[in-house]
């Protein structure tokens, strides 16, 4: 080994431990993974952070010698509840990686029919086992969430060096809008496009609307989302409930909150109408 390899890291003259990391997927595209691999620019420090043991897209083998884990994907089947399982009795940290893993994702579109059906409509006579697609929390502890449809590359760098660094790490509260308004964007819904900016957490530097597409909400609810007012936009704007709801129920992050935002329509309504 060279003197060079052989000193310990530093970051910022810190001595950094390099953790152990894995990554696993469960029912996904993969594309969060994959995100890791496309920012070649800063792939090479990013891999001086930690130690991957474990990473199906960039490496063949692996042990299951490894303290962090990455989870990308969400539950679906059996076997994966079991895989989980035991992933986690060996992480000490593990992170549900990007909104399949957080949410259900976008795999979670098919919980709205029953199982039996989504199995003869996709699959025809193959038996294939599948169930209802849910989030890893459903399953086991997170103790990470990063949040996105993929994860954004320079998040996740950012969280991995405060992983390593043993430091605390924060998401952004507020919402896309934020971001979006610092970026000089002109608002899509001056456009006449609709966007879930004003209540999806940020983090993501509002991808989509500065690229003049609007938000669907992959990264989930910002914290002390305001529901209401997100009626009052898209009535303004002239948008219909469904519009919305399609958006809601997109990646699962609000699924929680669709009934609200359904009575808050219904009660606007009433009061028009008064
Ligand atoms: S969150 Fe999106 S990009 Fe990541 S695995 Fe799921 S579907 Fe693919
Ligand atoms: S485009 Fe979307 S994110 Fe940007 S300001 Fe308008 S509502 Fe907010
Ligand atoms: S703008 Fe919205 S949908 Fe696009 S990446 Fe950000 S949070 Fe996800």
């Amino acid at each position: 080994m060279s003197d060079t390899l052989a000193k310990p890291k530093t970051y910022l003259g810190v001595p950094v431990h390099r953790p152990k990391v894995a990554f696993f997927e469960l029912s996904s595209c993969e594309g969060c993974q994959l995100q890791l691999l496309n920012n070649e620019a800063t792939l090479l420090d990013f891999l001086s952070l930690m130690e991957v043991v474990r990473f199906r897209e960039g490496m063949t083998g692996g042990t299951d010698d490894y303290e962090i884990a990455f989870v990308e994907g969400s539950v679906t089947r059996q076997d994966e509840v079991e895989r989980l399982k035991k992933i986690r009795e060996t992480a000490k940290v593990l992170v549900a990686f990007g909104s399949c893993a957080c949410f259900g994702g976008v795999n979670q579109l098919k919980n709205r029919f029953s199982m039996d059906q989504v199995r003869k409509e996709v699959y025809g006579d193959h038996p294939i086992d599948t169930d209802v697609a849910r989030p890893l929390e459903s399953v086991v502890p997170v103790d990470l969430r990063i949040y996105g449809c993929p994860v954004k590359k320079e998040e996740v760098e950012k969280i991995v060096t405060r992983l390593a660094l043993g430091s605390e790490v924060f998401y952004p509260r507020y919402p896309v809008c934020m971001e979006c308004k610092a970026n000089g964007n002109i608002c899509l819904f001056e456009l006449g496009e609709p966007c879930l900016g004003p209540i999806t957490r940020a983090g993501c530097d509002s991808w989509c609307p500065s690229n003049r597409a609007g938000c669907w909400g992959c990264r989930g609810p910002a914290d002390d989302m305001n529901i209401t007012q997100m009626v009052s936009i898209m009535e303004k704007y002239g948008f219909s409930r469904e519009t919305i709801v399609d958006r809601l129920e997109c990646f699962g992050g609000f699924s929680a909150h669709i009934e609200t935002f359904r009575d808050a329509v219904d009660i606007r309504e009433k009061v028009q109408k008064t």
